[in-house]
């Protein structure tokens, strides 16, 4: 009998201690959520608040992505001198064969969406636009120089290839005051003698990685597809400004890709930006 009393009460102070244990938890979430109803307190902020997203910053890819769903990690990323950091999207346009009648459209269309590019302009054509070389210049564009009369310096002569580029550059400097640092080999066609005196003039030559085949198509929905299935982050793309039809393609791309938080650069600005560099005379850039 006295063990059966015992273990009775035994059991009920077991059930007791239990009770008071389970109110003591339920104080204490109560105390801690109304405590954070009450603050709005960042630890339930941090805690609990889902990792924010951000369309405008990538992170580990190298590849434009032209998808409504794509997001990405904001995280900390490299800033070569001032300007973009290294790690999001950098594409350097670039415009070959003009000035031409299409040039203006083109820098209001740039200036539209603040967008940054670099002309390489044929010698016989920039008397012709003089205004909108100076306009391109002050907006942040670049221009170089796409020899004089479009030339295949391959195929010249070495007092041809001098004069083709020595005349390109200076016409444009006579027009804008300020040094012309670049050469586009029209084809893309270089030898050991177009590359000395490129050095020798203070020329960096600028090739390309991307080849929207603009002048071939003629057809604004290709150049588009083109560029967006051929374009990777760091690529330096070619198109000419002699076509309506590659005006009408930059439009849309721009107006797509920069709310996405593409960036769209100077040759100078991709290389500063993403690799910290300046560009040197005499060397040739493909892009990245
Ligand atoms: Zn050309």
């Amino acid at each position: 009998m006295y063990e059966v009393r015992t273990a009775v009460l035994e059991n009920n102070k077991k059930t007791s201690i239990i009770t008071i244990v389970l109110f003591l938890i339920i104080v204490a979430l109560e105390a801690f959520f109304l405590y954070i109803t009450l603050t709005g307190n960042s630890i339930a902020v941090e805690a609990f608040a889902p990792i924010e997203f951000s369309e405008n910053v990538t992170y580990n890819n190298n590849k434009l992505y032209d998808k409504e769903d794509f997001f990405a990690y904001t995280i900390p990323q490299p800033i070569y001198e001032e300007g973009i950091p290294s790690k999001e999207i950098m594409v350097a346009l670039t415009f070959d064969d003009g000035p031409s009648s299409y040039t203006s459209r083109l820098l209001e269309i740039l200036k539209k969406y603040n967008a940054k590019a670099t002309f390489f302009m044929v010698g016989d054509n920039v008397g012709y636009y003089p205004d909108v070389i100076k306009q391109l210049l002050d907006y942040g564009c670049e221009v170089g120089t796409h020899t004089q009369s479009h030339a295949n310096l391959n195929a010249s002569s070495n007092d041809q290839i001098d004069y083709q580029i020595g005349n390109g550059k200076k016409v444009i400097e006579d027009i804008t005051g300020q040094n012309v640092k670049f050469l586009r080999p029209p084809y893309g066609n270089k030898n050991q003698t177009v590359i000395d005196i490129c050095q020798s003039k203070g020329l960096s030559l600028i090739l390309w990685n991307v080849d929207t085949e603009d002048w071939k198509s003629r057809n604004t929905d290709t150049i588009v597809n083109k560029f967006l299935n051929d374009t990777d982050d760091g690529d330096i793309v070619l198109m000419h400004d002699i076509y309506g039809t590659t005006i009408d393609a930059v439009e849309i791309l721009l107006e797509r890709l920069t709310k996405k938080g593409y960036h769209f650069v100077t040759v100078s600005e991709l290389y500063k930006y993403k690799k910290g560099i300046s560009l040197e005379p005499g060397k040739a850039y493909y892009g990245m």
